[in-house]
């Protein structure tokens, strides 16, 4: 018996399969490289190398394996890129999901667990976000991963497919051994360009916005540690294994913390100056977003370990510094 994680050579994906591995569990990877690195799967799961849109490609895995359940991280997942190509993350993201679905249907495999976002509230109308409060997407990205939910949900009711969707807010740190960390190219997200500009990889960080309806006036975010995230998938697993109802849940701390005090909360951490300057808005940022995320620790009973962002900037500092070149200095 095996748990297929699609997506597991990137970010969030390696992080589930490290736990999954580490917790004695078989796991098979389906990922196709596209922006995860096959350095950062862990060699004690089977690899596969294929795209997730291609029926041929899942159906090799299914035929092949005893697949119980899918974790489901094979998406993209860049706010700016998806108010661009919009048909590229439709495609991709809601594409790859009624192909995955199609096939689990048809082998018979009952649990899903997915990386859905903070993304599909949109402009939240109260803070911190509850799981029952409106979804209304502002950028493709956010919109397509609520396409997806809703698939979940119609394909529970018609072929009964149990899934947990965790709404993640903002992701960040890297694995405490110092293994595997964060490694994108281009790098767009806040903390990982923050320890490019501790490096000195980069002149300055861009602040994008300090007129937002924010203390400060930069934008708020939820920060949550990957293995914490990690931890909450596992336990969603054991949820859906338990013949539990399908579901939603926030992933984050409940604490906000602006692009400011990341950025001082850093220079803390890694004792470095960090240039930063104040740049126009980034398209498709709302003000905060903050999750309500006590749903997660009272019925999965989720006890995140990481509850201060300089303890998840560290661990981001271990493996940035000790990787300035991310996967490439990996063997
Ligand atoms: N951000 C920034 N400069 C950067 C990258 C990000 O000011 O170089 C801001 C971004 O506008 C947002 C926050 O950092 O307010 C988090 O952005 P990120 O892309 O990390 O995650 P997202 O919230 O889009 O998932």
């Amino acid at each position: 018996m095996s748990i297929l994680v699609a997506g597991g050579a990137g970010y969030i994906g390696s992080h589930m399969v490290k736990q999954l591995v580490e917790s004695g569990e078989e796991v098979v990877v389906a990922d196709n490289l596209s922006t995860g690195h096959k350095k950062a799967i862990n060699p004690k799961a089977k690899f596969y190398y294929g795209d997730i849109r291609d029926r041929a490609f899942l159906d090799r895995i299914f035929v092949n394996e005893d697949i119980t359940a899918v974790v489901h991280f094979a998406a993209f997942s860049i706010v700016p890129e998806s108010m661009q190509e919009p048909l590229k993350y439709f495609d991709n993201n809601t594409g790859g999901m009624i192909t995955l679905l199609e096939a689990m249907r048809d082998f018979k495999v009952k649990y899903i667990v997915f990386s859905s976002t903070a993304a599909t509230y949109g402009i939240p109308e109260t803070m911190p976000i509850k799981e029952t409060d409106p979804q209304q997407p502002i950028n493709p990205y956010g919109l397509s991963k609520l396409m997806m939910e809703k698939m979940m949900a119609w394909a529970d009711e018609a072929y009964g497919i149990k899934f947990v969707a965790l709404r993640y807010f903002n992701v960040a740190g890297a694995a405490a051994d110092g293994t595997i960390g964060e490694d994108h190219g281009p790098e767009t997200h806040l903390v990982p360009i923050i320890m490019q500009v501790a490096q000195g990889k980069r002149a300055e960080l861009s602040i994008f916005g300090d007129d937002y309806n924010t203390p400060d006036g930069t934008n708020v975010r939820d920060y949550v540690h990957v293995m914490d995230l990690a931890d909450a998938h596992i336990l969603a697993l054991k949820y859906l294994e338990a013949g539990n109802p399908s579901n939603a849940f926030n992933l984050g701390s409940s604490t906000g913390f602006s692009n400011k005090e990341m950025l001082e909360a850093a220079r803390e951490v890694t004792g470095k100056e960090i240039p930063a300057k104040i740049a126009p808005r980034r398209p498709g940022d709302p003000d905060s977003l903050v999750a309500a995320s006590d749903k997660a620790r009272e019925v999965l009973n989720w006890q995140p370990k990481y509850d201060d962002v300089h303890d998840i900037i560290a661990t981001a500092w271990q493996w940035h510094s000790t990787h300035p070149k991310g996967y490439d200095d990996r063997n």
